[in-house]
């Protein structure tokens, strides 16, 4: 069976400018999937595709999943749009309370945004206002991390530390520093779950930041709870925890980017329940609607609300919003995801394969050229690094194997990540750690 509903001339391939993705090469051997099911997507040929990183770390509850799909359906039928710049609709506020009770103690409210991009600039706009809001005016500073993800605002990609991404871009937002990252496989390689070396010293560089910067001048540190797309990057044991200390001692706030650890990925609604460790606002996205509507938000706990003054004059303190905030085909699919996630318990789930899980990645440690394997919940990277002649194209050719295998696994850098669906069996688990050892052979 060929369903590519159009057909494939060279040029036809020309006007869609994918994300950060190479359009020349990718054409010359372009990769379509046109169906998806559960675990699998569903090539032109027919080709059965494991789904091994959850569509972008969203599809955690599995893809095209009955309840979702149906809820999209009926709320499109019923009300298509409306604007939340004044206007009501059930299904935002029922969202909205929903979320909020899965959400950690302290976080009441909800702002909703379009992706985690947006989520992420919203968040920090939160934090500048704050801080203005309660005569803090002088707190305008942003402290980020290298190797961390927030997306591809302005306001995102200068508190991300991917350097490449910044090309091109200018300076990009005044004021903001980075805390060194916290890959450290001199003393964590092959660590299971939090690595136990150099958490609260990697941390205690917000200290030296401080001391540079004047703490009176900074408005917040924002960091991925886990670092996703920069290869899984699990924060050493006591890290968290004293950024949480930093940060109190000095009045900034601490803002989780959970658009990868939410909903699921470490086995709680929220990275931050499964950590131990509270912020201050939490971003989200992703898994919210399980891939299906584009959709962000933040929470926001109780003091930054209350500071905000959230009710009843909110809105005039923080003049932010998009035309899809809330948006009724978005509520209602994260509504779905939400019940299809607590129905089927799939947060414990993801709680309880863990282990299996984490047993079955670490199961190729001897694969030919892994240097590194990190994992935590349901999330696992497998690095192929320079130390045993790998590299990015090392981590490439086996992700490329893998496709061929039957498996999506995603090469970022040296490493292979993996975040399957909340869902995922035994059997699964084999089907991936046997395709990647494939892989690692022929590569
Ligand atoms: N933050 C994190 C941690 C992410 O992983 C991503 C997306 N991979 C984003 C923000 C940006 O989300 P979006 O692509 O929906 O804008």
């Amino acid at each position: 069976m060929n369903d590519l509903a159009f057909d494939t001339p060279p040029n036809a391939l020309d006007a869609f400018w994918m994300p950060f993705t190479p359009n020349r090469t990718w054409k010359q051997d372009p990769r379509f999937v046109t169906r998806a099911k559960g675990m699998h997507y569903v090539t032109p040929e027919g080709r059965k595709i494991l789904d091994a990183i959850s569509g972008l770390w969203c599809v955690n509850a599995g893809h095209c999943h009955p309840r979702i799909v149906e809820a999209i359906r009926t709320q499109a039928g019923q009300l298509d749009y409306a604007s939340s710049f004044g206007l009501g609709h059930p299904a935002a506020f029922e969202y909205a309370n929903r979320l909020t009770a899965v959400a950690p103690d302290g976080f009441n409210h909800v702002f909703f945004a379009g992706s985690g991009s947006e989520a992420v600039d919203t968040a920090l706009k939160l934090a500048l206002a704050y801080h203005s809001v309660r005569g803090e005016g002088q707190r305008v500073k942003l402290v980020g991390r290298q190797r961390s993800y927030h997306g591809v605002g302005f306001g995102g990609l200068s508190v991300a530390g991917i350097g490449p991404q910044r090309k091109h871009f200018g300076p990009l937002l005044a004021g903001t520093s980075h805390l060194p990252h916290t890959h450290d496989p001199a003393r964590n390689a092959f660590s299971r779950g939090r690595p136990p070396h150099g958490g609260t010293d990697f941390a205690d560089a917000l200290e030296g930041i401080v001391a540079a910067q004047d703490a009176s001048t900074i408005a917040a540190v924002i960091v991925e709870p886990v670092a996703g797309s920069t290869g899984v990057l699990v924060p050493p044991a006591g890290y968290l925890e004293r950024l949480r200390e930093i940060c109190d001692r000095h009045g900034l706030l601490l803002i989780f980017d959970e658009v990868v650890t939410g909903f699921g990925r470490l086995g709680a609604p929220f990275g931050s329940q499964a950590l131990g460790v509270l912020p201050d606002l939490i971003c989200c996205a992703k898994g919210m609607t399980n891939g299906a509507v584009p959709m962000g938000g933040v929470l926001i706990s109780d003091r930054v609300a209350e500071g905000l003054n959230a009710q009843p004059d909110g809105t005039t303190e923080f003049m932010h919003g998009y035309t899809y905030s809330g948006h009724p085909l978005a509520a209602a699919a994260a509504l779905a995801t939400l019940e299809v996630y607590q129905e089927e318990g799939l947060f414990q789930r993801a709680a309880e394969i863990a282990t299996p899980w984490e047993e079955a990645v670490h199961s190729l440690r001897d694969a030919p050229g892994v240097t590194d394997i990190r994992n935590i919940g349901l999330l696992a990277a497998i690095e192929f690094g320079p130390a045993a002649g790998g590299g990015p194209a090392r981590a490439k050719a086996v992700a490329a194997h893998c496709f061929e295998s039957g498996v999506l696994i995603r090469a970022t850098g040296d490493s292979l990540v993996l975040s399957p669906p909340l869902g995922i069996g035994k059997d699964e688990i084999g089907q991936i750690v046997e395709t990647i050892r494939g892989g690692a052979a022929r590569a």
